[in-house]
């Protein structure tokens, strides 16, 4: 294998700049590194290898005539499948949108076309994003580079695939109740899910809008952070976005100490359902940064134990009112009924049945029934006084402390086909991350280290609503903290896919 896919984004921007390597050779290599392996971990649903090089090309001829361009500018990226991309098929993960290209850019993507970085392709996910091991997609499940018969995490299995094999150093992925955190957890990489917000939406597939969050996925912090200074900030195309500035994060990500840093331990994140493996990581990790000078407290959320109750009732909701646009009318997928009158309900009927899978029709009908007259107050209204309270307590957990951590997920990553028949044990793996989003605060996973089974396990750090600066900087710290522990990064530690993918 090449060389250069090792390379973190930021060695990858150093070697352009240097002229040691072009954009050209670095968009080959994951090239020939996807179609080494991806038949194997099935990352990807598209790639596009023609426009990537094409934009290679394009960046490696201005760097030598001497424009300025972006430091990222030529380091390539996967972009997972439910950003919408010019003149590129974009599914969702769903046989609703199997032949769906989009006639605009998603924010983010156009951002990533400006700044120069080419765009791989389009990675595989959970259908409309739900779910949490990407066996939902309809296009067939995306296996884990660690163990190919287990789980990548999702909904973002193929962004965390991608990166953790090597076949991209940077993806794009999104966020509603942990479906970047929790595929980094178990494929050993880095996943951020900025403030509600810091990333536009606009472009980005609506599941369940007072939620959703893109983000980076990286295998360093700082990856993480430059990604995030790329397509992060002000958007007036998304009613919902903040101002916020996004510079100095790569700089909070390479300067953090965790000297004098006020951690909580949060009670309710780590205690029964949490494997031993996963735990005995974590105070590992705690201990680490204990020694390093940080004073660790337990912080007592009581509503978080109430939080993923709260979650299914608000993202069903909100997912079927958004997904109420697939109606074979508009876009996407159109299917008239075999016999009988093709009125326009018989074809919603038809169209509906036929292109959703069935996580979305559960959350969908579910969804639908919690907004209904007579049960909204019992079901909807209950769901969202409790997201006050996880904010309160949130608020008050950070009047004690600087930020939260825990671990990202209570497993590491669990076999395929494990818990495809257990809605309830699927819904279990966010227990950890969904507060997060339900509070709108950003949060990070990051490895903690190898569980007893040989898998890596996520160590989440929670920051106050818009300190994602703050998120950074003790993420970068704990992350140099921890590969001095081990000696090296994870991922060196990671069986070769080579020989598992015999
Ligand atoms: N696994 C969670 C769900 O199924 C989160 C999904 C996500 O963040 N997109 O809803």
């Amino acid at each position: 294998m090449s060389d250069l896919i090792r390379l973190s984004a930021a060695e990858q921007a150093a070697a352009l700049a240097s002229g040691e390597v072009s954009s050209a050779d670095l968009v080959q290599a994951h090239l020939d590194r996807t179609t080494a392996v991806d038949g194997a971990v099935h990352a990807y649903l598209d790639v596009s290898a023609e426009k990537a090089l094409a934009t290679a090309r394009e960046i490696d001829e201005r760097r030598a005539a001497g424009d300025d361009v972006h430091a990222l500018a030529g380091v390539p990226i996967a972009v997972k499948d439910n950003f919408v991309t010019h003149g590129q098929v974009t599914t969702a993960g769903s046989r609703m949108l199997e032949r769906w290209v989009p006639p605009y850019d998603a924010t983010v993507v156009e951002r990533l076309r400006a700044a120069g970085l080419p765009i791989l392709g389009k990675t595989n996910m959970d259908e409309f994003a739900m779910g949490s091991s990407t066996e939902h997609s309809a296009f067939g499940p995306t296996h884990n580079p660690w163990d190919l018969d287990r789980i990548p995490g999702g909904s973002g299995g193929g962004s965390a695939a991608a990166v953790a094999s090597f076949q991209a150093p940077l993806a794009l992925g999104s966020d509603t109740g942990g479906s970047i955190r929790q595929p980094g957890a178990v494929t050993g990489t880095v996943g951020v899910k900025p403030t509600y917000g810091g990333m536009s939406r606009y472009g980005v597939i609506a599941m369940a809008s007072s939620l959703d969050q893109p983000g980076p996925a990286a295998r360093t912090v700082l990856d993480a952070a430059l990604l995030h200074e790329v397509v992060g900030g002000h958007d007036p195309l998304d009613s919902t976005s903040l101002t916020d500035p996004v510079a100095g994060l790569a700089d909070a990500a390479r300067s953090g100490s965790l000297d004098g840093l006020r951690i909580g331990v949060v009670t309710q994140l780590g205690g029964e359902g949490y494997e031993t493996g996963v735990r005995a990581s974590f105070d590992a990790a705690i201990e680490l940064a204990t020694a390093a000078g940080a004073t660790v407290t337990e912080v007592s959320c009581p509503s978080f134990d109430y939080a993923l109750a709260a979650y299914y009732l608000i993202h069903p909701a909100e997912a079927s009112s958004n997904l109420a646009r697939y109606d074979g009318m508009r876009y996407g997928l159109r299917v008239e009924p075999t016999e009988g009158p093709v009125t326009a309900e018989r074809v919603m009927a038809a169209t509906r049945g036929a292109g959703f899978g069935d996580e979305v029709k559960r959350r969908v009908i579910l969804g639908t029934h919690a907004l209904s007259a007579g049960f909204h107050d019992a079901y909807y209204r209950a769901a969202q006084q409790v997201r006050t309270v996880v904010q309160r307590d949130f608020a008050s957990a950070f009047a004690q402390v600087d930020v939260l951590l825990s671990p990202t997920a209570p497993t590491t990553a669990f076999p395929l086909g494990a818990k495809l028949d257990d809605p309830l044990a699927m819904y279990l793996n966010d227990v950890a991350t969904i507060p997060a989003n339900l509070a709108g605060v950003p949060a990070m996973s990051l490895p903690s280290g190898l569980s007893d089974d040989g898998l890596p396990v996520g160590l989440q750090i929670i920051a106050p609503a818009r300190a994602d600066h703050l998120m950074y900087k003790v993420g970068g710290a704990l992350e140099r903290a921890l590969i001095d522990s081990w000696g090296g990064p994870l991922l060196d530690r990671a069986p070769k896919l080579e020989e598992i993918a015999r």
